[in-house]
């Protein structure tokens, strides 16, 4: 049986977790690529350039909840591909 192939498939499922963003950072005016998983767990980051250290606060928990927002749309979007017989992933 052929799978219809919808959209570009990548080996594994979306993870909105590893998306990066870019901060910047005045100072040395250049951005900082963050993940969404970093920001949400308030992590600290090194500034690629002067190596200082910057505290991510996830203020309001808006990422949290924007991020799982997003998830389970993508998910609820892949799993009704997967009913049409298809695939759909995007990366
Ligand atoms: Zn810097």
């Amino acid at each position: 049986m052929q799978h219809q192939i919808i959209g570009l498939v990548v080996s594994s499922r979306v993870n909105v977790d590893s998306w990066e963003i870019p901060l910047f950072y005045q100072k040395c005016g250049i951005e900082n690529e963050v993940t969404l998983w970093q920001i949400k767990k308030g992590a600290t980051i090194q500034c690629v350039v002067c190596a200082i250290k910057i505290s991510l606060k996830d203020k309001g928990g808006s990422v949290e909840k924007g991020t799982k927002q997003v998830q389970d749309a993508i998910d609820s979007l892949e799993k009704t591909a997967e009913k049409l017989g298809g695939s759909l992933k995007v990366k």
